[in-house]
């Protein structure tokens, strides 16, 4: 059995990537990583499904016995990717989604440059800040940082293969999707075996 594909989805807070992953795991047979996390949970959060919620000494005890696939700090709060769950599923053949930032995104692409990095965009700057402001998670001051940041982020774009605008969820999804089902059918991943048991048959 061949090796599951890694998905890196990136893109700003409030482009829609979360909203999108979720609705990818129950369209298509894939799985989704679950980060850990120093962040206090939002309400409506959940322990083992948003995120894996730890303390700062746990986070870095993890660290110290080389858990994690990639980690960054982003805003104020340390994320990371746990590594055993991912690398077991790859290994049996199951198709993993990383929903992750920017630079967690670089580090899994130097590790890992068979992964495919789609990027999420919010349709403007207009929208983003209305979506921002809508969750009503975040104060004003925190919804202007997270703007300024997007700026950052999006200059990451140029090392994606894939980029999606979530202007309308429903096509933002099929477009995500599309993608992935066609990461499947790459010449370069594993079309040997196959020719190699055509010359079999022959
Ligand atoms: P939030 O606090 O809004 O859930 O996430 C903040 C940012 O951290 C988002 O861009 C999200 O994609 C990113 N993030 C979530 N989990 C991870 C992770 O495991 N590693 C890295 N590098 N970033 C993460």
């Amino acid at each position: 059995m061949g090796r599951g594909l890694l998905f890196v989805v990136s893109g700003p807070s409030g482009a829609g990537k979360g909203t999108i992953c979720q609705r990818i795991i129950r369209e298509l047979d894939i799985d989704l990583s679950v980060s850990m996390t120093t962040r206090s949970p939002r309400t409506g959060e959940t322990h083992g499904v948003s995120y894996y919620f730890v303390t700062r000494q746990e986070f870095e005890q993890r660290i110290e016995q080389g858990g994690f696939l990639e980690y960054a700090q982003v805003y104020d709060n340390f994320y990371g990717t746990p590594k055993e769950m991912v690398m077991e599923r790859l290994v049996a053949g199951r198709d993993v989604i990383l929903e992750i930032d920017p630079q967690g995104a670089m580090k899994i692409k130097e590790s890992y440059p068979d992964g495919i990095f789609i990027f999420i965009l919010p349709p403007s700057m207009k929208e983003l800040r209305r979506r921002l402001t809508g969750r009503r998670t975040e104060s004003a001051d925190a919804v202007n940082r997270r703007l300024r940041e997007t700026l950052t982020e999006i200059s990451y774009i140029e090392k994606y293969d894939y980029c999606v605008v979530n202007d309308d969820l429903e096509e933002a999804v099929e477009r995500t999707a599309s993608i992935m089902r066609a990461e499947h059918s790459r010449v370069s991943r594993g079309v040997q075996d196959l020719i190699a048991r055509y010359k079999e048959e022959v």
